[in-house]
């Protein structure tokens, strides 16, 4: 009976656990749920999103955070498709929203669905702090640590719903894993902070990013300083709180800048704004 149990576990988990190389690293990674079933569910809960909060559109902030998402998009193709992961990309549909919100806050869920809050606005400051955001919050979903943040029940939760026909009568319950693993934590009141390695990870993926899009890399230390400054009062802001600060961090940005520039150089990108 036990060795019945286990192998029905063993079954199971199989069933909606493989592994994929993270491209960025090279590190064998758990891909739980395929991206095939799990972006249908993030791209209906973003379009949820979307419609129960107030989407800005047509400013000139709103016009430079799509610039800048196409531009961070284009650099991640062209990265991939030199690397020889050409095809990673497919089922993306990128798509960026400024959404009105005093939450310094951004997030990109599966499959390129991007959303700034106004409130991260006046921290990132520049074009290329909105950039170095949008890198590292890319790089989160490119390295799909959303799926790895969900513990081994959330998975199997959302594993299920994806399975199941019809994805509208997924349990309330998945659709906020969902989203808190996969970035509209303030929405549902739980945040799910990425690990530490995760963080650095998307720290260095992202300021990559940055640079072949043509941004300056040395923006990115600049932008954890503010956010730093900003987070002296009680409550920290909700991008740092979910996105641990720390004096390292701005050290190792400052320490890779010149490998970005390095390595922006090999796509022909010599000048950094
Ligand atoms: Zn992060």
């Amino acid at each position: 009976m036990k060795i019945k149990n286990t192998l029905f576990i063993i079954g199971a988990t199989a069933l909606i656990m493989s592994c994929a190389t993270n491209p960025f690293t090279g590190k064998q990674t758990l891909a739980i749920v395929p991206n095939s079933q799990i972006f249908p569910m993030a791209f209906q809960q973003y379009d949820q999103f979307l419609g129960e909060n107030k989407v800005i559109t047509g400013t000139s902030e709103a016009q430079m955070i799509t610039r800048v998402g196409q531009k961070i998009a284009k650099a991640s193709e062209r990265w991939l498709n030199a690397n020889g992961y050409t095809g990673y990309l497919d089922g993306y549909q990128w798509e960026y929203n400024l959404v009105k919100d005093d939450a310094v806050n951004a997030w990109c869920m599966p499959g390129g669905k991007i959303v700034f809050y106004t409130g991260i606005l006046p921290i990132a400051k520049t074009e290329a702090g909105i950039a170095a955001v949008m890198g590292h919050e890319v790089a989160h979903a490119l390295a799909n640590h959303g799926q790895q943040r969900m513990s081994a029940g959330q998975l199997q939760q959302v594993a299920g719903a994806a399975t199941s026909v019809a994805i509208q009568n997924r349990s309330e319950s998945t659709q906020q894993i969902i989203g808190t693993a996969f970035g509209l934590g303030t929405q549902f009141g739980v945040m799910l902070p990425f690990s530490r390695s995760h963080e650095t990870e998307a720290d260095k993926i992202g300021l990559q990013l940055m640079a072949i899009a043509g941004y300056n890399p040395d923006e990115a230390a600049d932008l954890w300083r503010r956010m730093k400054a900003n987070s002296g009062g009680q409550s920290p802001p909700e991008f740092m709180s979910t996105h641990p600060s720390s004096d390292t961090r701005i050290a190792n940005l400052t320490a890779w800048a010149p490998g970005a520039k390095a390595e922006a150089r090999k796509f022909g990108v010599t000048n950094f704004k």
